[in-house]
């Protein structure tokens, strides 16, 4: 084997070597690996794999794994960059290890919390006060989700993906570089390249003390002893679950929230979300920014904000002060510049079509990192699978991201698909749709005597189109679990008449949704009475 011309800086050269009938060589360019001989040169590129994904979390396994089921060449690189406070967490992404997993064991724990309240009115004798034990919680989680991790490990052995724990960049648009923590490098060529680092916690690095003092959502989950007296600062899905769990297991919390709850929600379900965590110990800060944090001799915290009502400054201490004001895509370390991907100079997410293709036609983006989509898992899930489909199984599907349902896990749960009444009537107008609503008391509340103030359905159906259903919010116990199956008959189109023809469980509060009848427009009293 001669090397004909070899260029070291780029890698690339001609090489030669013998073929059973003379002479043949590899000729390799940054584009990728060739093959060529006397007879004429192979045009096709050889690369390494069919396809690199970066990013091992929701979008980009689900995508290595569906590729992997056409035969591919699949590879997944996935990195952990440890959060500013140092925690560090393994394979699976943002929804494993410091999201959706840990926060809803946590809400369950808060649950608990409050059906052991509810237990001496169901006959159970609780003879001693009880109390919550943070690290046999948190030892207990720790150890589910490094299960997980080791589970997806095993999966993507069994399906012959290969997992590169190492942080990757784009080199050119079909060349990936791999680096370890002590700097190694590798470079891997692909025909396609899919993009699905997702994204992290922003910090305000404006407000002095900010990134000293404060932690994130990246911290809360793996805290080896309980927060204490926290601040959660931010009023969207992150804080107000944190907010929630923290306060249902029995720490004092406090919610800081600069304008209105739950941005983008129905405003009138986030407004009832909020007074029923307020009415069940969480204290809100509301029209209020943070100024600084500064450290205390005795360790303490102390957090000044500026109270926008009065336009006074008013401050007050805590054992921990958790940022939860949106999250930032991890697009800076990819050299996207370079490669010629487009990323939208706002908010850095990455520019994509309707079939998750960046600028660079081979180039993809799945998941949190993608412009326009929502940050949500099943979302990332089922984008990967279905553009894996589209790349190597000749499916033409792409995904629907219309009528995506989701669920706030705060204490009292708050459950939508559809449109919001605001959006509805900007949509619509006031006067094409109806609005359906219910106060209602799940049974569960009753002999325990619970407050059931805020348990409250709205659906929001057209007038004309056979008053097809656009919008159904639910606030209540379990309300993922209510709103995901009405969310099968949203997206088929279902009608008011349909509904109401449905037959209801009985006794639910699911049922509540079959038997909705009250207009907002009649201004009658939808509080439901009797059974
Ligand atoms: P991620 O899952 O974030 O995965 C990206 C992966 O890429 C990470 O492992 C990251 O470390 C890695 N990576 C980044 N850069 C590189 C690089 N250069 N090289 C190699 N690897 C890299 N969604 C829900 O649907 N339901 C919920 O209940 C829910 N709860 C949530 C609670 C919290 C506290 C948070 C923060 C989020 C929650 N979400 C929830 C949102 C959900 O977690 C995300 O939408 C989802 O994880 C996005 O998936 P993804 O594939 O885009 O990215
Ligand atoms: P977010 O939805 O972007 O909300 C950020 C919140 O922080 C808003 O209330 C915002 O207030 C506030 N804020 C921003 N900057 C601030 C500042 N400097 N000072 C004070 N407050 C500030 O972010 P998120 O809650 O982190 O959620 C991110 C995404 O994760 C969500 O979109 C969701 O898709 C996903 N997620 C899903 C779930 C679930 O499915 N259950 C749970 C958690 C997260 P303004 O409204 O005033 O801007």
């Amino acid at each position: 084997m001669a090397a004909l011309w070899w260029c070291p800086a780029r890698r690339s050269g001609l090489i030669a070597l013998t073929c059973r009938r003379g002479l043949a060589g590899i000729l390799r360019t940054e584009a990728g690996v060739g093959t060529w001989c006397v007879h004429g040169i192979d045009t096709a590129i050889h690369y390494d794999y069919d396809l690199l994904v970066i990013g091992g979390g929701s979008g980009g396994l689900a995508c290595a794994k569906e590729a992997a089921k056409f035969g591919k060449r699949v590879a997944v690189y996935d990195y952990v960059e440890p959060s500013p406070q140092g925690t560090k967490w393994g394979i699976g992404g943002t929804c494993v290890n410091v999201g959706c997993i840990p926060k809803k064991l946590m809400h369950q724990a808060a649950l608990l919390g409050g059906a052991l309240k509810d237990a001496p009115h169901f006959g159970w004798h609780i003879s001693n006060s009880f109390h919550h034990d943070w690290s046999k919680m948190t030892q207990s989680f720790q150890n589910y989700v490094k299960s997980l991790n080791w589970g997806h490990r095993i999966q993507l052995h069994e399906k012959n993906v290969k997992y590169f724990n190492l942080k990757a960049s784009l080199v050119d648009e079909h060349t990936v570089r791999g680096v370890t923590d002590t700097g190694k490098e590798t470079i891997m060529t692909a025909n396609n390249i899919v993009l699905a680092t997702g994204g992290r916690p922003k910090y305000p690095t404006h407000i002095p003390g900010a990134l000293e003092y404060g932690i994130t959502s990246d911290d809360l989950f793996w805290l080896k002893q309980s927060p204490g007296k926290t601040l959660v600062v931010g009023a969207s899905y992150v804080s107000l679950e944190c907010a929630g769990f923290l306060t249902g297991i029995g720490l004092e919390t406090t919610t800081m929230v600069r304008s209105i709850p739950l941005r983008g929600f129905d405003e009138k379900m986030a407004n009832l979300v909020t007074d029923y965590m307020e009415a069940h110990g969480t204290r809100f800060l509301k029209k209020c920014v943070p100024l600084r944090v500064t450290k205390l001799e005795n360790g303490k915290l102390q957090v000044t904000w500026e109270n926008m009502d009065s336009g006074k400054e008013e401050m007050d201490t805590f054992d921990t002060v958790m940022w939860a004001i949106g999250r930032a895509p991890e697009t800076k370390g990819l050299n996207l510049e370079k490669v010629g991907v487009i990323v939208d100079p706002e908010n850095g997410k990455i520019i994509v079509d309707n079939a998750e293709t960046t600028s660079v036609s081979n180039i993809f983006a799945i998941g949190d990192i993608a412009e326009g989509r929502p940050e949500l898992t099943p979302t990332a899930i089922a984008a990967g699978k279905l553009l894996a489909r589209r790349l190597f199984s000749n499916s033409t599907e792409l995904m629907d991201y219309d009528s995506v349902p989701t669920t706030v896990f705060t204490p009292l749960e708050y459950g939508c698909v559809g449109l919001s009444t605001a959006k509805a009537q900007e949509i619509h107008g006031d006067d094409d749709i109806e609005v359906f609503h219910a106060y209602y008391k799940p049974l569960e509340f009753a002999v325990s005597q619970r407050d059931s103030s805020q348990c409250y359905i709205k659906m929001i159906c057209l007038r004309g189109l056979h008053q097809k259903i656009v919008g159904l919010h639910f606030i209540g116990p379990n309300a993922g679990e209510v709103i995901q199956g009405f969310a099968l008959g949203i997206k088929c189109g279902a009608t008011y008449p349909q509904l109401m023809s449905t037959v209801g469980i009985h006794p639910t509060c699911a049922e509540e949704v079959t038997k909705l009848h009250i207009t907002q427009r009649s201004g009658l009293d939808p509080t439901v009475t009797g059974c």
